[in-house]
């Protein structure tokens, strides 16, 4: 049994997605009695696990990136080794070898020596590619990564001269899994906070961390043993539909839920958000947001098919029926499911009208012939997972909503919020931690 200490204050964070999970774990950590609710049966929201063919996978293949400061710290304040639960490997853009691409890999070497040896050793760039990939590089250092006013990434391409094969094969790949927006339409400043983070930042920085657990247990479900070891709770199953003042606090209720708290940190998705602040603040209510869908497919081959890398990079084209962008060898990640490919299709808004059979039969195909493998388009089974609104659309001066809202001891929290972060696992953590630390104060 915990105690409350007087200054205590009892609060509900409606959302078991990675943002509520970390709002929830602040609170409880500074001695706040927490209960989280969540509608689902099951914690991490868009990142989570999902069951298939008697796997655990993911709703999504995600990356994270050693700059996930946040997230990295969350982990272990619940008790996590970071280190032990996620394969790390350098930033990189590896095609395969058979495929007009290119393999551009980070070395072990400190910043920024790690991405200039990169510069000299890739391949498939020529000099005035690689020339001009510096020359973006170090402009970019110098602006700060920041544009005076934004502006697409396109425009931004255009504007340092960036040659045809790296747009091609760094540029709009990068854009596309990190806004999930296609550069015509992405924010040229998200985009250089992320390159920030990883093209300029220290090597340890600019990692890729491919998760070995699933989603939820990879933060959420540790983030609940937590708040639950603080004295907190969480319902599960418990979709709330209203919210009401009260002169005594703040009611929230569900269809067989009903409980009044200090303060409450509304951790759902946007639109969700949306309906439930309707009555509150108009502001929030009539905010305008547009979504990107990401699609992923599994595949799964015989136990011994194995890429030579835990993954690589694709050539999409949709003209040419080839969807997938990445693709993952979750074989390097957990032993149980070796064989079992992931592919991932960002601003996936197309895509995602085709058939499943058709979809999936596409990029199997994609995958033979990449690999120049004929069996790849034989898998023993497949599965597509479709999130339509995986993000919002990441467009330039996107006005994101901020933690506060006009009523007092009401905040929100969640990756839509304003950050200089597209939407990611650490713009939702953060903005956790700050919708907490807004209630706290
Ligand atoms: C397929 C896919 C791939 C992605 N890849 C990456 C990646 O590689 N790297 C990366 O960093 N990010 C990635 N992202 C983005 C990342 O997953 C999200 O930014 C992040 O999970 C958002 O978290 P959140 O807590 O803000 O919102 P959510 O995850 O949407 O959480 C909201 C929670 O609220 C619950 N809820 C909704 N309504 C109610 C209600 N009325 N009452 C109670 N509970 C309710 C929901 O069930 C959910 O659990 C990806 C997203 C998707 C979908």
């Amino acid at each position: 049994m915990s105690l409350r200490r007087p200054s205590s204050r009892n609060v509900a964070v409606i959302g078991a997605g990675w943002a509520g999970c970390a709002a929830a774990v602040e609170c409880a950590s500074k001695g706040h009695t927490v209960t989280l609710i969540e509608a689902a049966r099951i914690a991490g929201g868009r990142a989570r696990r999902i069951t298939q063919h008697g796997n655990h996978l993911d709703n999504g293949q995600h990356i994270l990136l050693g700059a996930y400061s946040e997230t990295i710290r969350l982990m272990r304040v619940v008790g996590l080794k970071p280190s032990e639960l996620m394969l790390r490997l350098p930033v990189q853009m590896r095609y395969t070898d058979t495929s007009k691409g290119i393999k551009f890999i980070a070395s072990l070497l400190p910043a920024p020596l790690h991405i200039l040896s990169a510069l000299i050793t890739s391949q498939g760039l020529s000099w005035s590619d690689k020339l001009a990939l510096a020359q973006f590089s170090s402009a970019a250092r110098w602006m700060g990564w920041q544009l005076d006013h934004d502006s697409s990434v396109s425009e931004l391409l255009e504007r340092f001269n960036q040659t045809e094969k790296l747009i091609v094969c760094m540029w709009r790949p990068l854009c596309i899994a990190a806004l999930n927006t296609p550069p015509e339409r992405a924010s040229a400043n998200v985009f250089l906070s992320v390159l920030r983070d990883s093209l300029g930042a220290r090597r340890s920085a600019s990692d890729m961390l491919l998760p070995k657990q699933d989603l939820t247990a990879l933060f959420p479900e540790a983030a609940i043993a937590y708040i639950e070891s603080h004295g907190g709770k969480i319902e599960f199953g418990t979709r709330i539909k209203q919210i009401e003042r009260l002169t005594t606090g703040i009611k929230i209720t569900g269809d067989d839920y009903a409980s009044e708290f200090d303060a409450i940190v509304i951790a759902t998705p946007p639109w969700i958000t949306q309906d439930l602040m309707r009555e509150h603040d108009e502001s929030i209510a009539t905010h305008h947001f547009e979504y990107e869908a990401i699609t992923t497919c599994y595949l799964q081959y015989a136990k011994s098919t194995r890429l030579d890398h835990a993954f690589y990079a694709l050539l999409d084209e949709a003209n040419d029926n080839a969807w997938g962008q990445f693709v993952f060898d979750r074989g390097y990640l957990n032993p149980d499911q070796a064989g079992l490919f992931a592919v991932v299709i960002s601003a996936a808004n197309e895509a995602s009208k085709l058939d499943h059979s058709e979809l999936s039969l596409a990029v199997a195909n994609q995958l033979a012939t990449a690999f120049q493998q004929p069996a790849y388009a034989k898998p023993e089974w497949t599965s597509i997972i479709t999130e339509k609104r995986a993000t919002f659309t990441c467009t330039p001066n996107l006005d994101r909503l901020p933690n506060k809202t006009k009523i007092d001891n009401i905040v929100l929290a969640g990756d839509y919020t304003k950050s200089d972060y597209p939407a990611t696992l650490e713009s939702a953590v953060r903005s956790g931690v700050q919708a907490a630390r807004l209630i706290m104060n």
